[in-house]
């Protein structure tokens, strides 16, 4: 019986999985350079985790995957990354550190319909920075997007910044948004209907009421500010002013999660093909829920990125990122006799740390010459009567095409060398 992927999933092939590895160590580079250390939490937790009281957004109302285990525990897979962190943050009393700075990697699960850029099994890279109200924070971790897509060459993005307040304006805003909404309120979606009373921000992010003229001529969170949350988001604008980096304020972004506070930004690709799914990262900071998961009150701000669309980004803005040289070298006998020499030269060369492989499959020469350079070897060893008669072997150069004998016992030093 054939049985076939589930919906909204795909599989890794080792044409793909190498360019996942590449960005995989190239996030892991640039994260560990601002002092990010890696947590890993289980893909599956407890449902109260994501099931909080103040969380309505559709991502865990509508489309977490749930299910009672064997015990009769309500369980959740993970939608995103940042309860779970949370969750282990004060389960193990990293509080008591003051400060942290974690990231992580690893695949969430949602029940959206599946479509381009967006699937029932996603990664994510995020990145939580806990235990800190500085408004340099906020500029910090925003900065470390927009440096991650400008390393990654990605020029076509656009970074996008909002307050929503602390929780003072926050409830004054709500309140002004009930009053806004309330004369329209049969016009609205059924669950917006219900958003007016429980929380009016989910309104403004519906994708079935997105044009409506009362989503459109809103109220923006910019008007009811305290003092204080005014200068915090005035002093995260000015960080990023002095290191220049673009974005722009959008008074209209909210962003999907009902834990943000003050500051919320986006960056979008502006990149053709991307169509409606092409936000790349999203994020900002949270002041409640360390506290609603039973941790001492502790400000936290953060971001999390999807990774196939990261990806499809750098697929079409910056193919070379993925080019680089697959191996060192591939070893091509050229008969039964030189063929007893494979797995030792092999063994000798891996030892030293060198990548090579060889062929395990009968082909004619052609044929194999084929296979080979499709491995992106960087030479081409060649083994054969006359070479093993020289206790030499012809390494040729992929690049360049120029061909040498080499004496075995120098070739160690000959691929080292030319790396
Ligand atoms: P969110 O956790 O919804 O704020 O999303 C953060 C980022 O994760 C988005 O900007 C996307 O890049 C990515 N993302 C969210 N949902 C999906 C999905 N279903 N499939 C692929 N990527 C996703």
């Amino acid at each position: 019986m054939k049985i076939n992927k589930v919906k909204g999933t795909y599989d890794v092939l080792p044409s793909e999985s190498i360019k996942w590895q590449k960005l995989e160590q190239f996030l892991k580079r640039i994260l560990t350079n601002y002092n990010y250390e890696e947590i890993r939490t289980p893909i599956f937790e407890y449902s109260e985790v994501f099931h909080r009281d103040s969380e309505m957004s559709d991502m865990v109302t509508k489309e977490t995957y749930n299910f009672l285990d064997r015990g009769n525990r309500n369980i959740t897979l993970r939608p995103e990354g940042t309860a779970g962190v949370i969750r282990a943050f004060v389960e193990n009393k990293m509080y008591v550190d003051g400060f942290n700075k974690l990231f992580y990697i690893g695949p969430n699960f949602r029940y959206e319909r599946p479509q381009k850029g967006r699937y029932r099994q996603f990664y994510q890279f995020g990145v939580e920075a806990i235990g800190s109200i500085d408004p340099l924070l906020d500029a910090e971790v925003i900065i470390l997007g927009y440096h991650i897509m400008n390393e990654l060459k990605l020029d076509n993005i656009l970074v996008k910044i909002n307050t929503l307040g602390d929780d003072k304006s926050k409830l004054v805003y709500e309140d002004e948004l009930r009053k806004h909404f309330m004369p329209h309120k049969a016009e609205l979606c059924k669950d917006c209907q219900e958003r007016i009373d429980k929380n009016p921000l989910r309104i403004l992010d519906c994708k079935i009421d997105m044009h409506h003229e009362a989503v459109i001529n809103a109220p923006t969170p910019y008007d009811f500010l305290t003092g204080e949350a005014k200068t915090h988001f005035e002093k995260v604008v000015e960080e990023l002013d002095k290191a220049n980096v673009p974005y722009e304020i959008n008074k209209r972004l909210v962003r999907g999660l009902d834990y943000y506070s003050h500051t919320v930004f986006e960056i979008d690709a502006k990149i053709e093909g991307f169509g409606a799914q092409n936000t790349l990262l999203g994020g900002g900071r949270y002041e409640k829920l360390v506290e609603e998961l039973g941790g001492p009150k502790t400000s936290a701000v953060g971001f999390a990125s999807g990774m196939e669309r990261l990806l499809y980004a750098i697929e079409i803005e910056n193919k070379d990122f993925f080019k680089a040289k697959a191996i060192d070298a591939f070893l091509l006998t050229l008969d039964e006799n030189s063929k007893n020499y494979q797995t030792k030269l092999l063994y000798d060369l891996r030892s030293e740390d060198l990548k090579v492989d060889a062929m395990y499959i009968e082909r004619s020469f052609r044929s194999a010459l084929k296979f080979a350079l499709n491995q992106n070897p960087k030479y081409l060893l060649i083994l054969g009567e006359n070479e093993l008669k020289n206790n030499s072997i012809q390494v040729k150069d992929t690049k360049t095409e120029k061909q040498e004998e080499v004496l075995l016992k120098d070739l160690i030093n000959y691929l080292k060398e030319e790396k």
